[in-house]
């Protein structure tokens, strides 16, 4: 029995790896839930998965959870705050770590697991984005087995060699093709940009999401943090990556080789795939997920990216490109804009001002430690914050 420990399950990548791991009863047992605030959901996954842990960050929820479960007779023992997070992420009994927190908050537990040496089923891209140099020193210390969720990303895994750490070169790739499905305003005129509502920002054409990568996939500033998550995953620079918008979503990414061939990974955009093939791999396990009907797409299509109506995009590739804390003070300014946005405090295309800003007033530093990245993150989140503060009034 493989122990499965999923940090974030009352999301929406958590929900759907317990999906899948409920209908492989003889081959994953849940060791640890871990969730934020939301208590009946959790009360919920409990009674079905009787975990022997049940984290809740916040301590009030956690003491809420602890009468609940009594109540119903359940053993599940109840952690709170960071330290119950990395506790779960680094136990004996998880043998797998699905990351699924959403934002900065994920990066401690993830590395946890990254130096316990587990496999980390890595949907958490902000933790790469942050501190992408030390995660993959963890995961190359420990032996751990990081295998990207993100549907790109595992796209990406699926269509490369084997031996692709070595050096893409090496392995014969010329480039990256991370597919974009443009989000809900990729035809939208910047005009009209202006005015757009959170409600119609996170209405994802094809994808259903939490509601903070839903506003990223609109201003593409989620396929900008994928840039980046790409380069620590694949071992690369930002110039092998191209970015292909693609309406449809069912080419989920491509990776072309000097030969001429490219490869692409196809499937109907469900994360019940990606997470089925991080659980199992190197093996297949079924889903839930539908097969794809190739007459029932009938047609695909491509188009470039259009930078100067999503300038999250250039943000990316330039933090990214300046390299050290960079990307790190761009997540931060993006998080707390985003933030502000849904609560109707800062306009759409004000996210991108705002992070720009950002980083034109925080000065960046090598990213060698963890206290360098988590002071650039809070003074980059200061900064956004007054920005916000001055817009508005
Ligand atoms: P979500 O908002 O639906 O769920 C987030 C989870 O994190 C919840 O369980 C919540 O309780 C927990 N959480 C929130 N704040 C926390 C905190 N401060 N401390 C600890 N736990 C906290 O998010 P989601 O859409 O499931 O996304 C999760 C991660 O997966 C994100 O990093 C996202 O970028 C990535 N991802 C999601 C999708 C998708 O389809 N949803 C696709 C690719 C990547
Ligand atoms: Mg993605």
């Amino acid at each position: 029995m493989i122990g499965v420990t999923v940090l974030g399950s009352t999301g929406s990548i958590g929900v759907s790896t317990l999906d899948v791991v409920a209908r492989h009863p003889q081959r994953f047992k849940v060791v640890a839930l871990t969730a934020n605030t939301q208590v009946d959901r959790m009360v919920e996954q409990c009674q079905q998965f009787e975990p022997q842990f049940a984290v809740m960050v916040d301590e009030s929820a956690a003491d809420t959870l602890q009468q609940q479960l009594r109540q119903i007779g359940l053993q599940t023992e109840v952690l709170s705050g960071v330290e119950g997070l990395v506790h779960v992420a680094d136990m004996p009994a998880a043998d797998y770590v699905m990351a699924a927190i959403v934002g900065a908050a994920g990066l401690q537990p993830n590395l946890a697991a990254a130096r316990a040496g587990k496999r980390v089923l890595l949907a958490n891209k902000e933790s790469l984005v942050m501190s992408g140099g030390l995660f993959m020193q963890e995961v190359q210390n420990s032996g751990a087995e990081l295998l990207p969720i993100d549907s790109e990303h595992n796209a990406i895994f699926q269509s490369m060699p084997r031996d692709f750490r070595a050096g893409l070169s090496q392995a014969g790739v010329n480039k990256i093709l991370l597919t974009a499905s443009g989000g809900p305003f990729r035809s939208t005129p910047l005009e009209q940009l202006k005015s757009v509502t959170p409600e119609q920002a996170v209405a994802h054409p094809n994808w259903s999401m939490g509601k903070k990568i839903s506003v990223d996939s609109a201003s593409m500033m989620n396929k900008g943090l994928e840039v980046i998550e790409a380069c620590w995953l694949f071992n690369t620079s930002a110039d092998t990556i191209q970015v292909v918008v693609h309406p449809q979503s069912v080419i989920h990414s491509m990776v072309q080789y000097t030969d001429g061939s490219v490869l692409a990974q196809l499937g109907n955009p469900d994360m019940r795939t990606p997470i089925a093939h991080a659980l199992a791999w190197p093996e297949r396990i079924e889903s839930g997920v539908a097969n794809l009907d190739m007459f029932d797409i009938a047609r695909l299509d491509f188009e470039e990216p259009d930078f100067s109506r999503f300038p999250c995009l250039r943000l990316s590739y330039e933090a990214i490109n300046q390299g050290g804390t960079a990307p790190a003070i761009l997540n931060a300014a993006n998080e707390v804009a985003v933030d502000a946005f849904l609560n109707e405090k800062l306009s759409f295309l004000g996210i991108a001002d705002v992070i720009e800003t950002t980083l034109s007033r925080v000065t960046s530093h090598a990213a060698n430690n963890l206290e360098i990245i988590y002071q650039d993150d809070q003074l980059a989140r200061e900064t956004a914050q007054k920005l916000i503060i001055e817009r508005a009034a």
